[in-house]
């Protein structure tokens, strides 16, 4: 269930002037992940500042936003899976730093996963609710199960440990949605840590 490649890393420095399938969304592709099992499944890393601001309105601390790798929700089998990071990200697992490499991994898990997805969670009023009762959207979990299979439990808990203290320091941290964040990444080291 492993065999997920990064290939073409090398390109992020130098990427393709190719645009992506989605115009609208005007990415350039900087990387892809492909699976050794199943030719057809392949994950496009496209860089798009534009699209990665648009995510900004969250309180998260501004060097987050920036730096949150994220996936574009809602991809069947079929249909195109692209990881968008900004250039901070680009950056960042050019350094290979470690905490940006789980983050990565994590995206990954939720395409490996994305038949187990609960789909009630992306409605936040229901995830905030589940939260205060301490439980974790099942695709989180899985998504992590997924990376420290790949990685290492200890590398994954150490990653959502540091984002989890770089929310805290976030002025806007102490608002609802800070608060569901931060909770649920508290939620999520308990779950890996808990799990064997
Ligand atoms: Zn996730």
């Amino acid at each position: 269930m492993l065999d997920y490649k990064i290939e073409n890393y090398e390109h992020i420095l130098f990427p393709s002037s190719e645009r992506s399938y989605d115009h609208t969304l005007d990415m350039r592709k900087c990387g892809k992940v492909t699976n050794k099992d199943d030719k057809n499944f392949v994950i496009h890393i496209c860089l798009n500042n534009q699209q990665v601001n648009k995510t900004a309105d969250l309180p998260y601390p501004h060097f987050m936003c920036n730096s949150t790798i994220f996936r574009k929700r809602g991809a069947g089998k079929n249909d195109l899976r692209i990881i968008v990071c900004n250039k901070s990200d680009v950056d960042k697992l050019l350094e290979k730093d470690d905490n940006y490499i789980v983050a990565l991994y994590h995206e990954i898990g939720h395409f490996h996963y994305s038949d187990e997805q609960d789909k009630k969670y992306s409605d936040d009023k229901y995830r905030w609710q589940q939260i205060k009762l301490g439980k974790v959207p099942k695709d989180e979990i899985l998504a992590d199960s997924f990376a420290a299979k790949a990685l290492g439990k200890e590398r994954v808990i150490k990653a959502l440990q540091t984002f989890h203290s770089l929310f805290m320091m976030s002025p806007d941290y102490n608002c609802d949605e800070g608060k569901r964040i931060i909770k649920e990444f508290e939620l999520r080291i308990a779950a890996l840590k808990k799990d064997n």
